[in-house]
C-alpha cells in the first residue's frame, strides 16, 4: 500500500532545498519613489529595472518567502502561450497574432540570457518539454502543429510516435508526443531566493509580512495604507497574481485564482527515476486538466502536479489524489511514500492571456495561466521599463483589452463545474484506450 507519510510535510519540497532564514525584517519607509505590491518573479523584476534607474524602490508582500507561487511552482520553464495562433489570429489579425505569440518565445530566450548573464544558481537546465498525448486524436493535432508551429512561428518541435515513447518516458499512457527541445527547467525556490538577494545588493528594501489594505491618489502621490503602518510612494506596482484580492477591485474582477496542487514523492534511487524519465524532459499532457511532472535536479524525487479536484482541498486530501494520478501514469510504480504536498494560486485570465499596463495610474502585470516563470520575469522587466518610461518596456500585451465577466468578482463560482466536466472527459477519453 502506498503511504501518505504520517510527518508529510505541508510545505513545498523545493523549500527544503534552500536556506530560508536569509531575510531580516526591514522597516516601512515614510515614502519611496516606488512601491511593490508582491515579491514574486514580477515584482522583483520590475523593481530591478527601477532600482537601476537609480530609484528608491521598497518591495512588500503580505506573506513570507516561500508561501507565493515564485517559490513552489514546478519549475518548467515554456515558450508558449496559452491561445493558438489560429485563435489569436481571428480576434486580432495574422500580424498582431504573430507578435503576441512571439513574446512567449521572447520571455523564454529573456529569461535564459537574465540567469546566465547574472549567474543566477537555480538549477536551471535546457532539458526539453515531452507533452504526451492522451488520446490518438490529440497525436495528430500535434503532428499537424509540429509543422505549423516551425513554418509560422519559427518554434522547434519533433514528433515523438507511441513506437518511439518509451525513449521519452516509461509509460504507455500516453499515445504518443511531441517534444520541445528549448523547454527548461529550474528550481523555483533558488530562482526566487538569488532574486531577492540581487534586489537586496541593488538597495531595494523588501518588507514580508506587510500587507497592502488600501491606497488613495493624492495628485502625484499614492497614500498607501498596511498592516505595518503608512507610507507614501510617487508609484504603485501591483505584483500579486494569483493572490489579487479586493483591495484592487478593477485587476480583481479580471484574475481568476486557481489552485494548482503538488507532490514530492519519498527519495528513490537514482537509477529507478532515470528509468522513469529516460530523456530527463520534464513532461506535461494534452489533457483539459493538465498534468505537469519530472524528476527532481538531484533526479531523486518524482515532483507531480496537477489539478486534483473541482473543489480547493486539504493539502491532506490532494496528495493520495495525485499519488492515484501518478500512477495511472505510472502503473508499475511500486509502494511509495508523497513526502511533501503543496498548492498555490495560479491567475487565469478570461482570454487566457497575460496583461500588463497601468490602471488609474497604477501599474501591474498578472495573468500568466499556469505559465509563468518566463512569462512574470519578463513582464515583469518590461512593467519596470513602463514606470521609468523606457521604450523598450513596449509588449504586445499593451493594447489589449483586459476582460472580465458580468457577474465575476474575483470568487470563481463556476470553476467546480468546469473542472468536474473536463475531468470527467478526460478520463472518458484515456480509458477508452486503457484495456
Ligand atoms: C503549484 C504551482 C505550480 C506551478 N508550476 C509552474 C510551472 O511549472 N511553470 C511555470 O511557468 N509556472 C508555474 N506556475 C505559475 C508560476 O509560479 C507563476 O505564474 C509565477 O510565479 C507568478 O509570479 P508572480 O510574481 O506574478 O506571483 P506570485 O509569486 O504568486 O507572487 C504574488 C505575491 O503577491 C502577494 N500579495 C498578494 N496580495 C497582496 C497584498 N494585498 N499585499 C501584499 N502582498 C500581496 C502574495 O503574498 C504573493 O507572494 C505554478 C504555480 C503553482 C502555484
Amino acid at each position: 500500500m502506498d503511504k501518505i507519510e504520517k510527518k508529510m510535510k505541508k510545505y513545498s519540497y523545493w523549500l527544503d532545498t534552500v536556506d530560508q532564514d536569509f531575510l531580516k525584517d526591514a522597516n516601512l519607509p515614510e515614502k519611496s519613489d516606488a512601491l511593490v505590491v508582491g515579491f514574486g518573479y514580477t515584482g522583483l523584476h520590475a523593481a530591478f529595472e527601477m532600482a537601476k534607474n537609480g530609484m528608491k524602490v521598497c518591495v512588500i508582500d503580505k506573506c513570507n518567502f516561500g508561501d507565493g507561487c515564485s517559490s513552489k511552482n514546478g519549475g518548467q520553464i515554456s515558450n508558449l502561450l496559452k491561445p493558438s495562433i489560429e485563435k489569436l489570429t481571428k480576434k486580432y489579425g495574422f500580424e498582431k497574432a504573430k507578435s503576441i505569440r512571439a513574446e512567449g518565445v521572447n520571455a523564454l530566450n529573456w529569461i535564459i540570457e537574465f540567469i546566465n548573464k547574472e549567474n543566477i544558481n537555480c538549477d536551471f537546465i535546457r532539458d526539453g518539454l515531452f507533452h504526451g498525448a492522451h488520446t490518438p486524436t490529440e497525436f495528430n493535432k500535434f503532428v499537424e502543429e509540429s509543422k505549423k508551429l516551425k513554418d509560422i512561428e519559427g518554434i522547434e518541435t519533433y514528433i515523438v510516435p507511441k513506437s518511439e515513447q518509451k525513449n521519452e518516458i516509461n509509460s504507455n499512457l500516453y499515445h504518443g508526443g511531441i517534444v520541445f527541445p528549448d523547454h527548461s527547467s529550474l528550481n523555483p525556490a533558488k530562482y526566487h531566493k538569488s532574486l531577492i538577494q540581487k534586489a537586496k545588493s541593488l538597495g531595494i528594501v523588501i518588507i514580508q509580512n506587510c500587507e497592502l489594505l488600501s491606497y488613495k491618489k493624492n495628485s502625484d502621490i499614492f497614500n498607501v495604507e498596511t498592516n505595518k503602518g503608512v507610507t507614501n510612494t510617487e508609484n504603485l506596482i501591483i505584483a500579486t497574481n494569483g493572490y489579487t484580492s479586493k483591495v484592487t477591485p478593477w485587476l480583481n474582477r479580471r484574475s481568476i485564482p486557481i489552485g494548482s496542487y503538488v507532490i514530492a514523492s519519498q527519495e528513490l534511487p537514482k537509477s529507478f527515476i532515470s528509468q522513469l524519465f529516460p530523456s530527463n524532459r520534464h513532461i506535461t499532457d494534452s489533457c483539459r486538466v493538465v498534468y505537469y511532472f519530472r524528476a527532481s535536479p538531484d533526479k531523486k524525487r518524482i515532483i507531480f502536479g496537477g489539478r486534483v479536484s473541482s473543489r480547493e482541498i486539504d493539502l491532506h486530501d490532494s496528495a493520495p489524489l495525485l499519488l492515484k494520478d501518478l500512477k495511472r501514469v505510472f502503473p508499475d510504480l511500486p509502494e511509495i511514500n508523497v513526502s511533501h504536498s503543496w498548492m498555490g494560486y495560479v491567475s487565469y485570465t478570461f482570454d487566457h492571456l497575460p496583461h500588463t499596463g497601468q490602471i488609474d495610474g497604477v501599474f501591474y502585470s498578472m495573468g500568466y495561466c499556469g505559465s509563468g516563470i518566463a512569462l512574470s520575469s519578463y513582464l515583469g522587466m518590461k512593467l519596470g521599463k513602463k514606470v521609468i518610461k523606457d521604450k523598450e518596456g513596449h509588449t504586445a500585451f499593451d493594447s489589449l483589452k483586459f476582460p472580465t465577466r458580468p457577474l465575476y468578482y474575483g470568487r470563481p463560482w463556476f470553476l467546480p463545474a468546469v473542472v468536474e466536466l473536463y475531468k470527467f472527459r478526460d478520463s472518458r477519453e484515456i480509458n477508452k484506450y486503457i484495456n
